[in-house]
C-alpha cells in the first residue's frame, strides 16, 4: 500500500485557491447587507426664529430609520408627561414620545438618507492562516450595532432591529 505524502505546503496552496471563492460570498453578503440596511433619517427645522431651542438642538441630527431621535425634553412635558431628560421620538410630532408641549405646533421635517447605513458596510480582504480562510464583512460606524438588533428606550419604547447583517449570512447561505 502506497502511503500519500501531501506536498509540504499543499494545506497553503489549496487555501490561497479557495481564498477567492471565500472573498465572493462575502461579497454577496455584503451585498445583500447593503439592501437589507435601513436609511437613516435626519431631523430637520425650518431654521428660522420661531424654532424652539429643544428642536434647534436636534437640527441635523441623524439616526437609523428603526431608531428613534433624542430630543431634549421641555419642562412642561417632564412635569405633566413624565418623560426624562430626553424626549424620543421616531419623527417630528411623534405622539408615541408621550410629549405634549415638544411636538406642539412643530413645523420640523425628516430628510431621508437612502445609504445611511449601507455606506458602512465593506468586506475585507481574505486572510489566510495555516490552512484556514477567513473573510470577514464589517459594518463600522455610529449606530451600525443599534441599527441592527434594536435597542430599549426609557419609558419601555423598543425599537426593532433592522438586522440586517443576520438576514443577508442567512439569505446567501439559503442560495448556496
Ligand atoms: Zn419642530
Amino acid at each position: 500500500m502506497a502511503k500519500f505524502h501531501p506536498t509540504p505546503g499543499l494545506d497553503r496552496m489549496v487555501a490561497m485557491m479557495v481564498a477567492p471563492h471565500v472573498h465572493e460570498v462575502a461579497r454577496e453578503v455584503e451585498r445583500a447587507a447593503k439592501r437589507f440596511a435601513p436609511p437613516t433619517k435626519k431631523w430637520i427645522t425650518v431654521a428660522d426664529d420661531r424654532v424652539r431651542p429643544t428642536h434647534a438642538a436636534a437640527h441635523g441630527q441623524e439616526r437609523p430609520d428603526n431608531l428613534r431621535f433624542e430630543i431634549n425634553s421641555m419642562d412642561w412635558d417632564r412635569k405633566h408627561r413624565g418623560v426624562g431628560p430626553l424626549t424620543y421620538m421616531k419623527q417630528p410630532r411623534d405622539e408615541s414620545s408621550r410629549a405634549v408641549a415638544n411636538i406642539k405646533n412643530c413645523r420640523c421635517s425628516v430628510h431621508t438618507i437612502p445609504d445611511g447605513i449601507s455606506r458602512n458596510i465593506r468586506t475585507l480582504p481574505p486572510v489566510i492562516t495555516g490552512s484556514t480562510v477567513t473573510a470577514k464583512v464589517v459594518a463600522s460606524g455610529k449606530f451600525v450595532v443599534e441599527a441592527e438588533v434594536g435597542t430599549v428606550y426609557p419609558g419601555n419604547l423598543e425599537a426593532v432591529g433592522a438586522f440586517y447583517m443576520a438576514r443577508a449570512a442567512a439569505a446567501v447561505a439559503a442560495r448556496r
